[in-house]
């Protein structure tokens, strides 16, 4: 099947139709649909407590809503979300009762942030799902006649003092009735069952989806993940467990080690004994050769539908060698506060990517990045290509004016909504998967562990980091350079052990229950490192007297530089502790 890039040919049915009219109503005039929206909110919401509190005397025009209402962040929301998590049941944030906490992969004091959500919010993320087949099929159609391959996951979830759940939305999502009781979709239909995707345990519910995706090779039209990493997780899980499921498919027994019953039901209906079918895949898996390994297995794969945006573009190289070059399709962009909006071209290449905002989504503002001291919030209609900005948003669940730490480019329009390419998420210095660690939290995470060289007349006299992707999973390199002597290797061991556990939870979750982070490693390096560091970054135009070593490194010529200079490396010898529930 061909993908077309060429001007979209008309939707194939009237669902699709319908979907289409709605994203060109919506992005015709965002800027009433925004001025809408902000007054539903303001109505809905207006005998909150925390809108009570800036005297907005019933107004829901922006100006009132912009001149009162104080931009903020997660820390400014704290004691009302705290209040909220230890059971108080009065209109706090939002008018509507709050349903559960959605537990975001940004963290604060070392915890993912709580994002309070009412039920109606579902619908809304259901609708903006909904767009996006009805897109795709612009540009690749026929894929009613096939399945997606699709690694899906549910994570742990905990409950507040006060008795409501928290978990990440993809989570509340798989397991919503919205999702569990959809309608049969031939445009939407995947080799995951629903009892593996709802499997917590990640090695159970990973084996499963891949046995599955195997099965039904043949039928597979497009291979996807949430996240690039998390579609690289799995084609690495394939590359270790391979002859395992050979041996599952060739006499139609399942691995003894799935011991979920329900998944052992469903399994049941579908694992025959096809020696054809593993002979074949033993035969593309023996010579442990890996390249084009997704259409060798997957030949009618069309394209590969992750996000490779923003953090995860280091990931291209890899899913290009897997893929042999697939296209990589990011269709959405979405947060736990709010759902915000779908790429209208997903076939574009990676770099070329940019996000419609939905404007029914919520309310958007954004704040000149960098800031500009003349100039606040702009509407979503104002603002200006080329121009970057960071996100704010109010929500129907109740957050105002609310940062979400995201920094956008205006690349565009779709008719007059405003198109974004991600540039970045703030503050953070390193991340692998959803673990996102910040320039404070490495430098706490160094302190911990530098504690250790005291007794051995040892200090770190400077360091830096590097997201090591070069394989699957990736992990924290960390290069100190030491005054005195180095200790043992035991203690460097230790000192590594010492980062992780002073990691965030996101970072101890993905080494703990996901296995999406590898061990951490600091590399030694030899006296003087720094300083030919610094020679390096002055010899390309850094100023002598504002030079900082950098937190993070990533520019090839520099890593190169550092790892030249290696005297030795250590490894954290086990993982940190993590359990879902929250610390403190
Ligand atoms: P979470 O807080 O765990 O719900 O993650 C939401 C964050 O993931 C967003 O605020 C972005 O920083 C990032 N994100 C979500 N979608 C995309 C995307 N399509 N491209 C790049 N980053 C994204």
């Amino acid at each position: 099947m061909a993908v077309d890039s060429s001007p979209p040919p008309p939707p194939v049915n009237e669902k699709f139709a319908k979907s289409l009219e709605f994203i060109e109503e919506m992005t015709t005039n965002p800027d009433s649909v925004q001025k809408g929206v902000l007054a539903e909110i303001l109505t809905q919401n207006a005998h909150t407590e925390y809108l009570q509190r800036f005297n907005l005397g019933g107004a829901t025009d922006r100006e009132s809503f912009k001149s009162k209402v104080p931009i903020v962040t997660y820390e400014d929301l704290q004691p009302e979300i705290q209040r909220i998590a230890n059971g108080d049941r009065s209109p706090i944030l939002c008018s509507y009762p709050i349903s559960e906490f959605l537990t975001s992969s940004g963290t604060s004091a070392g915890e993912r942030k709580l994002m309070p959500t009412i039920r109606e919010e579902m619908d809304r993320r259901q609708l903006l799902y909904s767009l996006l087949m009805p897109v795709m099929n612009l540009y690749v159609p026929n894929l009613d006649k096939g399945k997606g391959l699709y690694f899906l996951f549910i994570k742990a979830e905990t409950e507040t003092p006060g008795g409501l759940v928290a978990r990440p939305v993809l989570t509340s999502y798989y397991k919503s009735d919205q999702f569990k009781n959809r309608a049969v979709d031939p445009y939407n239909t995947y080799t995951s069952p629903d009892e593996a995707i709802l499997c917590v345990d990640s090695f159970q519910s990973m084996y499963t989806q891949m046995l599955c995706g195997l099965l039904m090779r043949e039928e597979v039209l497009r291979v996807g993940a949430v996240f690039a990493s998390g579609l690289l997780r799995a084609i690495k899980f394939l590359t270790v467990h391979w002859r395992q499921l050979a041996l599952d498919i060739s006499t139609g027994v399942l691995n003894p080690k799935i011991t979920d019953v329900s998944i052992q039901k469903r399994m049941a209906g579908i694992l025959r004994p096809d020696p054809v079918l593993a002979e074949f895949m033993s035969r593309e898996c023996e010579g442990e050769n890996w390249e084009k390994i997704i259409p060798r297995i997957w030949p009618n794969t069309i394209y590969l539908d992750v996000i490779v945006t923003g953090a995860m573009a280091q990931y291209i190289p890899l899913l290009d060698f897997y893929s042999g070059g697939l296209p990589q399709a990011c269709t959405m962009y979405a947060s736990s506060e709010c759902y915000f909006g779908l790429n209208m071209k997903p076939m574009t290449k990676p770099s070329e990517v940019c996000y419609t905002i939905m404007p029914n989504m919520g309310y958007f503002e954004f704040l000149p990045h960098p800031p500009e001291t003349e100039h606040g919030a702009v509407e979503l209609a104002d603002v200006e290509v080329g121009k970057e900005y960071e996100l704010v948003v109010s929500t129907y669940s109740g957050l105002c004016r609310y940062r979400v730490g995201d920094v956008l480019k205006v690349t565009g329009h779709h008719n007059s909504a405003p198109q974004f390419k991600f540039v970045r998420r703030k503050n953070v210095l390193l991340s692998i998967d959803a673990d996102k660690t910040d320039e404070l939290e490495l430098q706490k995470a160094v302190e911990n562990a530098a504690a250790l060289l005291e007794e051995y007349k040892s200090s770190v006299v400077e360091f830096t980091s590097y997201a090591d992707t070069g394989s699957i999973p990736g992990h924290y390199v960390v290069y100190w350079e030491l005054s005195g002597g180095a200790p043992g290797g035991e203690v460097m061991d230790k000192c590594c052990h010492v980062m992780e556990e002073s990691m965030n939870s996101v970072y101890r979750q993905c080494r703990v229950a996901d296995n999406s982070v590898g061990p951490l490693e600091i590399r030694l390096v030899r006296g003087g490192t720094f300083e030919e560091l610094m020679d390096y970054a002055i010899s390309r135009g850094a100023s002598i007297n504002q030079y900082k070593a950098p937190r993070c490194v990533s520019y090839t010529p520099i890593v190169e530089l550092l790892d030249a200079r290696v005297v030795s490396a250590h490894f954290s010898p086990a993982p940190p502790h993590w359990t879902p529930e929250r610390r403190g």
